[in-house]
């Protein structure tokens, strides 16, 4: 069974009822979660439910030699996940007998994250599991938990290869939550072949997160980095700093921490509990809202669109002149102020009668009614002054007592405004929080409603914002709400029959328990066709009794679960050999090559060497004010059309492709403003990589019905291409940087104007298979990408693509709107 179902609506109560019975019954629990910090909660959770029969355990690589024997022999509810399975579990399943002899029931948590070749990979090892318990003579009953998608129980199905039942109403309680689609607006600034620069994201939650703490409405802002996040949050400072130095009249400024610091750094710097205490007793006013956006003559000095502080020296106090007085009782404005009247409190001289003292009063209090509904409680009672100072921005690696830190004082409200990468999907508890503002479309309507999910206290009505950035993807979605409002589209895709995956899986099974004819069902179609290739490679043994893994080496160890298959390459910090992470070969190219800016949880580093021979990339901790896009030349050759239908007067294909792929050059663009910065030649060999893609061709004929409305075909199908590319990720859980694409006017294998899309994964992993399948909805969503966008002949919120190797050219924006009609109308007519 399958549960998808929204952000706490109860999924864990649902598996936990039935799992720990299960365990009161004498049975056992397996307990499946893609990252050690979730176990980790779980197992928290579940020791706070005091049953002294309910044995549970972790089992990762974390978990000390001698407790391993105690958690095999005695536990009976084992938290682990996919890698502890493939890797250490299944291989020595003897020693897990008594476990798998008993075994009930395998919850497969947050099983959304189980996509792509990484999803293919779980999705084989959840059938050796199958093998493994068969052996042993049980039958688990398989309970997955995931975020809302689009045909849990298909995708389900692909994942444990068992048919499922989906349990996906929602029936739990919650408070309204807003939401608001934001599309930040083209600036006078020019990118490549001149097209609009439209204002960053980032900048953008910048100016919203002031307005919404001015207005003391406790707000969270994901953003994609960690650099990102602290530019965020040091605007946001600025910019506050600034209002309460436009109201003072008076030179105040914030103090020079700009960070929630971890304790091990620098605990000096925590904002958390610095100088800038709340004096005891003082009163609270109403509170300066943010000004409408629509309304500029408001005249409340805040920040605004045109008044941006500049940071030049992010790390350095914006004022450094200023100096932030010692609070004190000393202050003029008097308790009990009456409503429409601002409290300066202690730091802020204040001479003139209270009437008079702030001739904003009037509008500020109306704004206050009218716009965000504001609660203020006495401890929440802050200086204009500290405001800067309740600000910080968080990332990923803290330790567990730094994060109940932040926790305290997100609760308490010392710290009204909070700028993070994703890190807090990962064990921060931040109920209380009113708004989310989000920088960028994070990927998924998972992740999305994870996020907004985020805002909301005890039932109140919460906000949260999505900021697009400019590509199609986010163009389209600003403009058609009904794609994040209605049923989802977007599905768990992965796809375990592709044999680069399948390959490996079969030895290691074959090296559990020798394969015989009875076992191929289980793992698939193709298992008897990858079976013979490894027969012949000599990595299997064929013998009467069947299959058999002969050889030293441990056959899990051909299997990378976590990589993309192929000698991986290592990132390693030059400065002082700590090996980040490794990234797969051919993905090495475009995210490290020689200059890129590489992002590691949230952290940026400087590539500053691709050696491909030695397989290191040498990367070192940096701050560039620019991110890299790899560009690639792309050459297409079609191997064998596996599938295909009529669309319109064209035709629909899926089917195996030869992909060459050479990256030359990477683009430069400046992190805050989108402006190109220039682009840097790389000298990179070919890569060629056996892959699935879906295309589609125009007869002659209608082409040359366009060519004589004067459209430039090449650039309306190059166009049509990039914007595709885009919009894949709004119906398949990948991103465009797993995907690619080729257009040409005319192709050499099938003669006809044609425009493919691929898997960048060597075997496929099914975002392209998607792609055919909802090819009607997904070519009309690129269609409307591209026309919702209001530039004129194309921008990178719509037709331009940031790793074109033909610096994109060239485009024709109305060109591809008239192809894509001429498949569509004719599409939809036929059907
Ligand atoms: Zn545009
Ligand atoms: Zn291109």
């Amino acid at each position: 069974m399958i549960i998808s179902t929204g952000t706490a609506s109860g999924k864990s109560l649902a598996y936990l009822t039935p799992a720990v019975t299960s365990c009161l019954d004498g049975g056992t629990v397996l307990y499946l979660t893609p990252t050690k910090a979730l176990a980790a909660d779980q197992l928290r959770g579940l020791r706070e439910l005091r049953i002294t029969q309910l044995r549970a355990a972790c089992f990762d690589g974390d978990t000390p030699f001698e407790e391993r024997t105690w958690v095999r022999q005695h536990a009976n509810y084992v938290l682990t996940n996919p890698d502890m399975l493939h890797r250490s579990i299944l291989p020595r399943h003897a020693q897990w007998s008594s476990f798998f002899r008993r075994l009930r029931m395998v919850v497969v948590d947050e099983c959304h994250g189980y996509r792509g070749v990484f999803g293919s990979h779980v999705a084989q090892i959840l059938r050796r599991l199958r093998r493994v318990c068969a052996r042993y003579g049980s039958q688990p009953v398989f309970l997955l938990a995931s975020a809302t998608a689009s045909e849990p129980g298909a995708f389900a199905m692909r994942l444990t290869g068992l048919e499922m039942a989906e349990v996906t109403s929602d029936g739990s309680p919650k408070g309204a939550t807003t939401i608001a689609l934001w599309e930040p607006p083209l600036t006078e600034l020019r990118g490549e072949r001149g097209a609009p620069v439209r204002r960053t994201a980032t900048a953008e939650a910048a100016d919203l997160l002031t307005d919404l703490v001015l207005a003391k409405v406790r707000t969270l802002a994901f953003v994609r980095s960690r650099r990102g996040a602290e530019t965020v949050a040091l605007t946001a400072r600025a910019k506050l700093a600034d209002v309460a130095f436009s109201l003072a009249g008076t030179p105040i400024g914030g103090s020079s921490s700009t960070a929630f610091a971890p304790a091990g750094g620098n605990p000096g710097a925590l904002p958390l509990s610095g100088g800038h205490a709340i004096p005891p007793g003082r009163d609270i006013s109403p509170l300066p809202s943010a000004p409408h956006p629509g309304s500029p003559d408001h005249d409340v000095p805040m920040a605004s669109r045109d008044h941006r502080p500049s940071l030049s020296s992010p790390t350095q106090d914006t004022h450094p002149a200023f100096s932030t007085p010692p609070p004190s009782d000393q202050g003029t404005a008097p308790p009990g102020a009456d409503q429409g009247t601002l409290s300066w409190g202690a730091s802020v001289p204040v001479s003139v009668p209270e009437s008079e003292s702030v001739p904003v009063s009037e509008s500020v209090s109306e704004s206050v009614s009218e716009s965000v509904p504001v609660s203020v409680s006495e401890s929440e009672s802050a200086d204009w002054a500290d405001l800067p100072d309740r600000i910080a921005a968080y990332r990923a690696g803290y330790l567990a007592e730094d994060r109940r830190l932040l926790e305290k004082a997100l609760r308490s409200g010392s710290i009204m405004g909070l700028a993070t990468t994703n890190a807090l999907e990962l064990g921060v508890d931040v109920s209380g929080l009113d708004a989310v503002l989000i920088a960028g479309w994070p990927g998924t309507r998972a992740s999305l409603w994870q996020q907004a999910g985020r805002a909301g206290r005890d039932g109140q009505e919460a906000l949260a914002v999505l900021i697009a950035r400019d590509d199609p993807l986010d163009t389209y979605l600003v403009h058609h709400p009904q794609a994040l409002f209605g049923q989802p589209v977007e599905a768990i895709v992965l796809d375990p029959d592709n044999p680069y995956v399948l390959g490996p899986h079969l030895c290691a099974a074959a090296a559990e328990i020798p394969l015989t004819d009875a076992d191929l069902p289980v793992f698939g179609p193709t298992t008897p066709n990858v079976l013979d290739d490894l027969v012949t490679e000599g990595l299997l043994r064929k013998r009467p009794a069947g299959w058999f893994w002969t050889r030293r080496e441990r056959a899990t160890d051909l299997a990378d679960i976590r990589g993309g298959g192929g000698a991986p390459i290592q990132v390693v910090e030059s400065a002082t050999g700590r090996l980040l992470g490794s990234v797969d070969e051919p993905s090495a190219h475009t995210t490290v090559h020689t200059g890129a800016v590489y992002l590691h949880q949230g952290e940026t580093y400087l590539v500053e060497l691709l050696d491909l021979e030695a397989g290191v990339a040498l990367v070192g901790g940096a701050e560039p004010d620019y991110t890299t896009f790899a560009r690639d030349v792309t050459e297409i050759s079609v191997l064998a059309s596996l599938r295909s239908h009529d669309l319109g007067p064209g035709s629909l294909h899926f089917g195996e492709v030869e992909v060459t792929r050479q990256v030359v050059s990477y683009l430069k663009r400046r992190l805050q403003s989108g402006e190109m910065l220039g682009d840097e030649p790389l000298d990179l060999p070919p890569r060629t990589l056996r892959t699935r893609a879906v295309w589609w061709t125009l007869p002659a004929s209608e082409v040359a019905t366009l060519a004589e409305e004067g459209f430039d075909l090449g650039g309306a199908a190059h166009a049509a291409e990039h914007a595709a590319i885009g919009l894949l990720p709004l119906f398949a859980t990948c991103d465009r940087w797993d995907i690619g694409g080729v257009s040409t006017e005319l192709h050499a294998d099938t003669g006809l104007l044609t425009v493919f899309v691929y898997d960048g994964h060597e075997g496929g992993a099914g975002f392209a298979e998607r792609g055919y399948a909802r090819a009607t909805d997904w070519l009309t969503a690129t269609r409307e990408a591209i026309a919702s966008c209001e530039c004129e002949r194309g921008c990178p919120s719509c037709i331009q693509s940031p790793k074109c190797g033909n610096g994109n050219e060239p485009l024709d924006k109305r060109g591809a709107i008239h192809l894509l009609d001429t498949l569509l109308r004719s599409a939809s007519a036929a059907s």
